[in-house]
């Protein structure tokens, strides 16, 4: 059976391309970069190509660009290390209802720490609006966290200006661009933004790579001590060849945004139409228009996800019933109750993450099978105690 993999979302694979550069590194260049002598220079050149690479994916400079283990650490950094900078003036951070764990878990924490989180509310969109951020802001706010676009509904939020509000009133902004970046422009200029997470493995890059932007003149304190590598804010021998591929991947994704970003758009779109059109009850969740190309979520009246998505493997599809992280809990996820749906309706939940490589094909035999799967689906729930 040939497999379709639909949840770009959740990761991609990684371009051959990049695991050739991979490769290597790991033969030929394992020289520690710190090392004075030909073969940790040799290293030390590769790091600041990639990191050279990564800045020109964003519209930074390289030195702006902190290498990390992944999304996670980069956005563990950004509010941890301005909580604990930035604490003598003021102990008040805004994020939203709908970020990442990456994100909220980490606000929580500080929370516990004497921190005072406010977590923004979304319209049934998905959407933060800037003027409920405004109200929000207090003489004491330090930090504000909004991610970029959302992993779980695919809505784009209006970090420009939610950015330049923080600096005018000097508050740092961060932003958590994971699912961003490689699949729609993304310059931390016109975001005006402080900092910003990305990680390799949403973009047809290595697991385990990612990175902070860190505009210059913005202070964090680090999370990591040691050798004081990546200008002392990221200590630990750098991993080379995880920061090659990513490197690589950013140059790739740069290179090939525009055409990249109209196929996804077109066969999202494709899927949603489909969708709303060919299944009885069905709903797009996030918004119509300013959401990622490439991203597709429904929730379906009366359908359990989690078995529409073990149907669709049978079937040799692979989509999401949400998020990666929370597909294993029965917990309804935390982004879409903050849109207002019920605990029903966020268990019927499915996110179709499309990729470069996905086809029209592909579209097509996720259509010839989904409408029987759903109603199968309908008919077992409607003869089932609810
Ligand atoms: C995947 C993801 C992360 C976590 O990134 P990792 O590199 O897997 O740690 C953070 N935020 C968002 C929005 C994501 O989609």
């Amino acid at each position: 059976m040939r497999r379709i993999y639909m949840d770009h979302s959740a990761t991609t694979p990684v371009d051959p391309q990049v695991i050739q550069a991979m490769i290597s590194t790991l033969t030929d260049s394992f020289g520690n970069p710190s090392s004075i002598h030909s073969f940790g220079q040799e290293a030390h050149k590769l790091i600041q190509k990639a990191r050279k690479q990564v800045a020109g994916l964003i519209g930074a400079d390289s030195e702006e660009i902190v290498f990390t283990s992944g999304g996670t650490e980069a956005d563990n950094m950004a509010i941890i290390g301005t909580a604990k900078d930035r604490m003598g003036r003021g102990r008040h951070i805004i994020t939203s209802q709908i970020e990442h764990h990456a994100v909220l878990d980490t606000c929580r924490q500080l929370e516990k720490e004497g921190f005072e989180v406010t977590y923004l509310p979304v319209n049934w969109f998905g959407e933060v609006d800037p003027e409920t951020l405004a109200r929000a802001i207090r003489p004491d706010t330090i930090l504000i966290s909004i991610m970029h676009a959302n992993n779980e509904i695919g809505t784009i939020q209006p970090i420009a200006t939610m950015g330049r509000m923080a600096r005018d009133k000097g508050i740092i902004f961060h932003t958590d661009a994971v699912q961003s970046v490689g699949r729609i422009p993304v310059d931390v200029k016109s975001l005006s933004v402080d900092l910003l997470s990305l990680s390799g493995h949403k973009f047809y890059g290595p697991k385990g790579t990612g990175a902070l932007y860190v505009r210059s003149g913005t202070r964090l304190t680090p999370l990591l001590f040691g050798g004081g590598q990546e200008r002392k804010w990221r200590s630990g021998t750098e991993n080379v060849p995880g920061v090659v591929g990513l490197g690589l991947a950013a140059e790739l994704a740069r290179q090939h945004l525009p055409e990249r970003s109209q196929h996804l758009g077109k066969l999202s779109q494709t899927v949603i139409d489909r969708i709303l059109a060919e299944i009885p009850q069905a709903y797009l969740t996030g918004h119509p228009q300013k959401r990622l190309p490439g991203h597709a979520s429904f929730v379906f009246q009366a359908v359990e996800g989690a078995a529409m998505l073990v149907f669709l493997d049978a079937e040799g599809i692979a989509v999401s019933g949400g998020s990666a992280c929370t597909s294993n809990s029965f917990d309804p996820s935390h982004v879409l109750t903050a849109l207002g749906l019920n605990k029903d309706a966020a268990h019927s939940s499915l996110r179709i993450s499309l990729g470069k490589d996905n086809t029209l094909e592909d579209v097509e035999r996720l259509m010839e099978v989904m409408p029987g799967i759903i109603e199968r689906q309908r008919l077992l729930w409607s003869l089932s105690p609810h």
